[in-house]
Formats: structure tokens, C-alpha cells, sequence
């Protein structure tokens, strides 16, 4: 099947079919021409038939007039027959081919003169031509016959002699019509060898044959199929096999009426056929080759112009489905190869064009997805970090230094700020900033109210001027996109995230909140969070280190804070001092004014203390109306100093309760310093202490320095020897 439908097979069937009806034309004329051969080998035979019989009318004529002319001769009518004989002779050899013999018949029908030598009598009185022209004393035809002189087949014709002088018929003149002017006709005629010319008569005896007159004339061939096909239709035309068995074309007809003497010529088949039959051999080989070279062509040129270009296509076709996509095929051959070319090649131009821009986008989006896993990782990173630092941090100001180095990388292109609430509430502070100077917005602080994102407590984005409405708090000259991320924890707000777009950074203004808003509030949530543990752990802290009244230090505190600078001291050899500080008579005051007047003084001593402080200083309460001031890198001069200062200044405070006057406050102060007065909080206490229990002694409202500890002959640094003011005070 495969075979048959391929374009070889197909191309050379429509050779074939082209070549069919040239083939069809050339057996239908070779047909026509077989037919024509035939009809002009039948019309041949016919018109030499009819120049034969025309001859032999003729040669009858002419008989006649020789006959009638040589009836009139002297020699004939003489009655001496070898006058006549020699006369005869003399005739017959001037036209020897016309006839076979010329003689004279007596009137009891012997020959009595004859052209050519009788020997003894022959006698002829039955012959036909004989009795008519004894009978009609006219020129007369006889039968077809074989001469009984010459022996040779003849048509014999008959003139009566009349005696001039009785007017009788004294004799009958002959003249053996030769049938061998059969045989020059078909000579003459340039007939096919095998053509034949055959005369018998209605009993099947052959008078004339040519060629082979010998062989056949003067035999009976009754049972011959020519015979009997002539014996049947008398005149016409007919194919049949010949005495000889040859197969031919005869053309046959009476040749006198009333005779039953038939002629017929024929022309063999295959001669007649053979110039038809030549022409169609020739015409077929020529045909044949025509066909060869035409299927060879269509062979050759299916391969040449079709099937490579195909197998090429076919061939290109494959690679491009293993994946090489380079493949083209050449553009070249007839115009439908190329354009099946073309197309082909514009195909393959589009598929690679398509691969490649899918490939190239499949790798910018695996490029872009890497980059933003990288992104996202990163980010998580930084968030992660940043929520594990804000857990480390100890302060709110430690988490906003920690969140705006970590919202540095998170947000690298931006700029920001944390803005946190202050205690009161009313304000939000700018705890940090980051980006280039200049490019934040320069407001420190700002009410709740000129937030949008603090009022609706969510997420505010401004995009491209009119894609959002700007805070408040923002300058007229605000960025293009910015947000405002409200830091909350358990409902209340703590701050501000705000972010705005860098112009610098030439980023689009459209989807930047967007990209921002996704990390910017987990950030929010986180550091609001984080600051509110802080605030949390704080308030606890300062509630756990500080006294309630005064808001001072408390003895906990001290007592910590104490043994480190000791341990610090020891260390660095620096020297530090402390000095416990009593109000005189406090009881009395209470009992005059209320506990509640007392209340007062103590705070406002409490704030003359902490006004009275530097940086590092630690004033604290120790309980009831005793305090400490612990003064780092003090010298005990420089304590002794400080002190008077603050008695003095303890000494002015004009203290009023209740629009009553409490009188004037005095204070007794006890001074010692490391490491004069000993190494450890204890023995430093103590020895303050003792000097402050000295200073009551001594009158109160003065400052006491502690005695050094060889002075009072106490143990070394380190032990602990009972004072009155270690008793009371300390543990
Ligand atoms: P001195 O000059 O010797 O120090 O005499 P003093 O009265 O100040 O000393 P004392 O130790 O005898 O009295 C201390 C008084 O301080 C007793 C107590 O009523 C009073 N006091 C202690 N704590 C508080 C307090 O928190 N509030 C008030 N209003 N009074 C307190
Ligand atoms: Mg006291
Ligand atoms: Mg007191």
C-alpha cells in the first residue's frame, strides 16, 4: 500500500495515463490502417480483376478482327492448308504472346491448318466456338479450355470461312486466346510476391494459376475452400486460403457470363497487412520508448524535483522534533518545493524564535523568582534577626538603634523613622531615622492626630500624590509614595513606622507601598511588640529597683549597685564615696505637721537630691527619712563637698503643705570613701554610717566624714565588726 501511494508509483501512473489514449490512437489508427490495407489490398485485387477481364473482352476484340481479317486472306480461302498453316504461322509470330495457338477447322471439325504443327488429325467438332460459328456463321466465343494442341488453358474464339462462291461455310477459323496474359498482369501489376491469380471453372478445374501454373492447371480442385467460396457468392470479395494454403485477399468474379469460368486474384494477408503492420510495430516501439523515457523521467524527476526536496523536508522536519533547532532546508526546485520550502523555513524561523523568546522567559522568570527567593530569604533573614535582637534589647532606645540598622538592609533603597509615643501620650518623638540627610522628613515630634495611621490604627499608604491622602505630620514637600505603620501592642499605640520612597532611587511609585506594606507591618507588629515588653519589663524593673514615695533607688538597688562599684574600684583602683544622708527630728516634724506633711518633705528632699545629681551618681532611699547618694569616681574630698552642697541646699528648701509653711528642713550627713573606709559595701556603709550617727551626736545639720578604719581600730577590709549605724541600717 505504502508503495503504491508513494509519489514514484503515482507519477508514473499518470505518465501512463497520459500515454493511454496516445497508445488508444495508435492501435485505432494502426486498426483503420489494417482496415485500409485490407480495403486497398480487396480494391487492388478487384481493379486487376477488372483490367484482366477487360483484357481478356480485349483480346476477344482483337481475336475478332484478326479472325475476320484472316477469314478473308486467300491462303485461308484457298483450301491449301499448308498455305494456310504457314500463314497462320506467320501470324501467330508476330503477337506470340497473345496466343497459344491460330488454326482452321474443317467443316466436319478437323484441324486442317494450325500455327503450330498438328500431328495426325485432331478433331475439334465439339468444341463450342466451333459449333456456333457453324451455326450463326458468326464470330464466336468458346469455353475455357486446355488446347488439345498446345496443351495450354486457352480461350478459344471462332470465325467462319465462307466459300466466296457458294457463300457456305467452307471452314472455321480459331484462335487460342493464351490465358497466360493472367500471369503478365500479375507481373506486370507490381503485386506482392505471394499474390496469385487463379481461373477454373464451375467443376473445380484450374485453367489459369499463377504463379505455379504448372503445378496446379489442368487440376480439379472442387474441394478447395477458395472454390467453393467463389462457386458460392460468383462475383465479390473474400478472405480465404489459396490452393496453396496461403492466406489471402481474393477479389473473384465470372469471367464471361454464362461460362461458369470464375477468376480470382489474391493478395496475401500478410502482405497486405505487412506496411499496416510495420507502421504499428515501428509506431508501438516508438510508442514503447516514448513510454521508457516518459516513466524514466517521471522516475528520475519524482527524485529530482519531488522526493529529495520531501526527503529533505522530511529529514529537517526530524531534527527539529530531536531538538535541533537549526535545521532549514535549501530553497530551490519548482515553485511548490519552494514555497513548501519557504513555509518550512519561516515555520522553523518562528518555532525557534519561540522557544528561544520562551526559554529566555522561563529563565528571566527562574531568574526573577531566584531573585526573589534570595529576596524573601534575606528578608525573612533580616526579620529574624531583627525579632531575635529586639528580644536581646534592654531598652526601648536599644530597640529603635536596633531596628533602624536592621530596617537599613530590610529597606535599603528607602528612607524612614520610628516614631514613638511619649509618656504622656500626647506626642510622638523621633526615636530614629535612616537614609540620606535631608531626604527624611525633618519633624521630631508630632501629635497622634496628624496620623492617619495612628487614628484608623492601621496601615496607611501614600501613592503618587493622589493615590493616597498625606498625614498630617508630613511636609508639603513629603516623597512621591510613602506609609505610616502604627505600632501596636495589645490595642494601645506605642509608635510609629513610617517609610518613604527614595526619588533617588527611581523606582515607580505604583505597587512600592505595596511591596513596603507586606514586610513594613511585620516589622510594626514586631518592634510594637518588642517595645511594649520593653516598657513592660521596664515598669517592672523600675517598680523593683525603686521606692514608690520618692521615686529614688531603693536599698535593693543600692545594696547591687554598691558592691559593683567595689568590685569596679578594686579594679580599676579608682576611688568612689557614698553619703548617708538622715533628716533631723523627722519624727517631731511628723508628729507636728502629719504623716502626711511628712510625706512631702521627704519627696521634695527627693528631688532636691535627684536635681542634685550628675550622670552617673545614685541617689537612693533607704528607708523611712535615710538616704544614700552613691557617688562613682568621687574622691572623699569631692564627696565632703557634694555633701555640704546638698545640706545647704536642703537647708533653703522652702517646704509648704497645704498653703501651711513646714519651717526649715535640716539634714545630718555621713561621709565615707573607698578605699579609706573599707573595700566592701559593709564596712563602707558602716563606716558612713557611723559617721552620720556621729554627726547627730554632734549637734545634726552637719556633714560628718567617716574615720578611717586603722582609726578606730576596727578589723581589716573584709570583716565585719558591729557599729550602731551597721545595726540599724544594713541587713
Ligand atoms: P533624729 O534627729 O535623731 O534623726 O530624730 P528623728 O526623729 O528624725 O529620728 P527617729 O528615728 O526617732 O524617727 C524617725 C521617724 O521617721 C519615725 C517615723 O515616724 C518617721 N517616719 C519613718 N518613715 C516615715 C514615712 O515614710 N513617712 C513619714 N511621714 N514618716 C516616717
Ligand atoms: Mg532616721
Ligand atoms: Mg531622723
Amino acid at each position: 500500500m505504502r508503495l503504491l501511494s508513494s509519489v514514484r508509483v503515482r507519477s508514473l501512473s499518470v505518465v501512463l495515463a497520459a500515454v493511454a489514449p496516445v497508445a488508444c490512437l495508435v492501435l485505432y489508427s494502426a486498426v483503420n490502417e489494417h482496415g485500409l490495407a485490407e480495403r486497398e489490398a480487396q480494391e487492388d485485387a478487384v481493379r486487376l480483376l477488372r483490367v484482366a477481364v477487360s483484357e481478356q473482352d480485349g483480346l476477344v476484340q482483337a481475336s475478332h478482327q484478326l479472325l475476320a481479317s484472316m477469314a478473308e486472306a486467300e491462303e485461308v480461302t484457298g483450301g491449301d492448308p499448308r498455305r494456310a498453316s504457314a500463314l497462320l504461322a506467320r501470324v501467330l509470330a508476330h503477337d506470340p504472346m497473345a496466343y497459344a495457338n491460330l488454326g482452321l477447322i474443317g467443316p466436319d471439325g478437323m484441324v486442317r491448318a494450325s500455327a503450330i504443327p498438328v500431328q495426325g488429325t485432331v478433331d475439334l467438332s465439339d468444341r463450342r466456338y466451333f459449333q456456333l460459328a457453324l451455326e450463326t456463321k458468326d464470330f464466336s466465343v468458346g469455353e475455357y479450355q486446355i488446347g488439345r494442341i498446345t496443351g495450354k488453358p486457352s480461350l478459344n474464339c471462332g470465325y467462319p470461312v465462307l466459300d466466296p462462291s457458294s457463300g457456305q461455310v467452307s471452314g472455321v477459323l480459331y484462335a487460342a486466346i493464351d490465358l497466360g496474359w493472367f500471369g503478365r498482369i500479375l507481373r506486370t501489376a507490381r503485386l506482392p510476391p505471394d499474390a496469385a491469380i487463379t481461373v477454373f471453372d464451375s467443376k473445380g478445374l484450374v485453367l489459369v494459376r499463377e504463379p505455379d501454373p504448372g503445378e496446379w492447371v489442368g487440376r480439379e480442385i472442387d474441394d478447395a475452400e477458395l472454390v467453393e467460396m467463389v462457386l458460392e457468392k460468383r462475383d465479390g470479395i473474400g478472405t480465404s486460403a489459396g490452393l496453396d494454403g496461403v492466406e489471402r485477399f481474393y477479389a473473384f468474379r465470372t469471367l464471361r457470363r454464362g461460362d461458369g469460368v470464375y477468376a480470382c486474384l489474391g493478395i496475401p494477408t500478410v502482405e497486405a497487412f505487412a506496411e499496416a503492420r510495420a507502421a504499428l510495430f515501428w509506431r508501438l516501439l516508438a510508442l514503447s520508448v516514448a513510454v521508457v523515457i516518459a516513466l524514466a523521467a517521471a522516475w528520475v524527476g519524482s527524485e529530482a524535483l519531488v522526493l529529495r526536496r520531501y526527503r529533505e523536508l522530511a529529514a529537517a522536519a526530524k531534527r527539529m522534533s530531536a531538538g535541533d533547532l537549526s535545521g532549514r532546508v535549501e530553497v530551490a526546485g519548482p515553485a511548490e518545493s519552494r514555497v513548501a520550502a519557504a513555509a518550512f523555513n519561516e515555520m522553523a524561523e518562528r518555532i525557534s524564535q519561540m522557544l528561544l523568546t520562551e526559554e529566555s522567559a522561563k529563565s528571566e522568570l527562574a531568574a526573577r523568582v531566584e531573585g526573589l527567593v534570595a529576596l524573601r530569604t534575606r528578608e525573612l533573614f533580616l526579620l529574624g534577626q531583627l525579632v531575635e535582637h529586639l528580644q536581646a534589647c534592654l531598652s526601648p532606645r536599644e530597640a529603635t538603634d536596633v531596628a533602624r540598622h536592621l530596617l537599613l538592609q530590610i529597606f535599603p533603597d528607602d528612607f524612614g523613622a520610628i516614631y514613638l509615643m511619649n509618656a504622656s501620650r500626647n506626642l510622638l518623638e523621633r526615636a530614629a531615622c535612616w537614609g540620606e540627610a535631608g531626604a527624611v522628613p525633618d519633624v521630631e515630634t508630632f501629635p497622634p492626630d496628624d496620623c492617619w495611621a495612628l487614628r484608623r490604627g492601621q496601615i496607611h499608604v501614600v501613592e503618587g500624590g493622589a493615590g493616597g491622602l498625606p498625614c498630617p505630620h508630613l511636609p508639603p514637600e513629603a516623597p512621591e509614595a510613602c506609609l505610616c505603620m502604627p505600632m501596636m501592642a495589645h490595642g494601645e499605640a506605642l509608635g510609629v513606622l513610617h517609610i518613604a520612597m527614595n526619588p533617588g532611587a527611581h523606582l515607580s511609585a505604583a505597587g512600592w507601598g505595596e511591596s513596603r506594606a507586606r514586610l513594613g507591618d511585620t516589622v510594626a507588629e514586631q518592634l510594637g511588640l518588642a517595645l511594649s515588653n520593653l516598657k513592660l519589663r521596664e515598669t517592672l524593673r523600675d517598680q523593683s529597683i525603686r521606692d514608690p514615695l520618692t521615686r529614688l533607688f531603693n536599698r535593693r538597688y543600692l545594696e547591687e549597685n554598691l558592691e559593683r562599684e567595689c568590685a569596679r574600684s578594686s579594679r580599676s583602683g579608682r576611688p568612689f564615696a557614698i553619703v548617708v544622708i538622715d533628716l533631723d527630728h523627722f519624727k517631731a516634724f511628723n508628729d507636728t505637721f502629719g504623716h502626711e506633711a511628712g510625706d512631702v518633705v521627704l519627696g521634695e528632699f527627693a528631688r532636691l537630691l535627684q536635681s542634685s545629681v550628675r550622670g552617673s551618681d545614685l541617689p537612693c532611699r533607704l528607708g523611712g527619712e535615710e538616704f544614700v547618694l552613691l557617688l562613682p569616681e568621687a574622691s572623699l574630698e569631692d564627696a565632703r563637698g557634694r555633701a555640704e552642697e546638698l545640706r545647704e541646699s536642703a537647708n533653703r528648701l522652702a517646704l509648704v503643705h497645704r498653703g501651711q509653711s513646714l519651717g526649715r528642713t535640716t539634714i545630718s550627713l555621713g561621709v565615707s570613701a573607698f578605699p579609706e573606709h573599707g573595700r566592701v559595701a559593709a564596712e563602707l556603709l558602716r563606716a558612713a554610717d557611723a559617721a552620720l550617727y556621729r554627726a547627730k551626736a554632734e549637734g545634726r545639720d552637719r556633714v560628718v566624714v567617716a574615720e578611717r578604719v586603722e582609726d578606730l581600730g576596727v578589723p581589716e577590709v573584709g570583716t565585719k565588726g558591729p557599729t550602731a549605724a551597721s545595726a540599724r541600717s544594713l541587713p
